[in-house]
């Protein structure tokens, strides 16, 4: 994959480093995706996912469970506070409220999460969050965006246990 981006892009260059160690850089910085000219943007620039884009155009496929995402997206729940319990499920991350019991669920951006037309592995997740909450909580998907770049929607969905 690395090959791919390397020689496509003037932002590619100076972010070989992001391939190797993603710890680098969580979401966007000035060696990837930022710039003076679109800085209205810095706090929705996300140079994996847009690395996921363009893989997904060439490919047709993407790595959702990646060892990438999966350690960014563990950092950003941690944010969340002890209140919340970081869970696995079916291999997806989620994290459980304490005092409600509400589950939410992460995933890609790129995974199908409504109900009617949820992805199969997201589904088995669905299923092993049922098994753990009562009949009073709730369980609300969400993506790995959501929880790295609005960690305080996702404290609050959680809160609730509706979007
Ligand atoms: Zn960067």
């Amino acid at each position: 994959m690395i090959a791919f981006f390397l020689n496509k892009s003037k932002y590619i260059s100076g972010m070989e480093e992001h391939f190797t160690d993603s710890s680098i850089c969580n979401t966007s910085c000035y060696s990837c995706l930022r710039s003076y000219q679109n800085r209205r943007f810095h706090p929705l620039l996300n140079w994996k996912l847009a690395v996921d884009t363009a893989f997904l155009l060439k490919e047709k496929k993407v790595d959702t469970l990646s060892i990438d995402w999966l350690e960014i997206v563990s950092n950003s729940l941690e944010s969340l506070g002890k209140e919340f319990k970081k869970l696995k499920l079916n291999d997806f991350p989620a994290v459980q409220h304490e005092r409600t019991g509400n589950i939410g669920v992460f995933s890609h951006p790129f995974l199908l999460r409504n109900k009617r037309h949820r992805a199969i592995s997201l589904s088995m997740a669905h299923r092993e969050a049922e098994n753990r909450i009562d009949s009073e909580a709730s369980i609300v998907h969400l993506d790995y965006f959501d929880i790295i770049h609005r960690p305080w929607k996702v404290a609050g969905y959680l809160y609730t246990g509706s979007i």
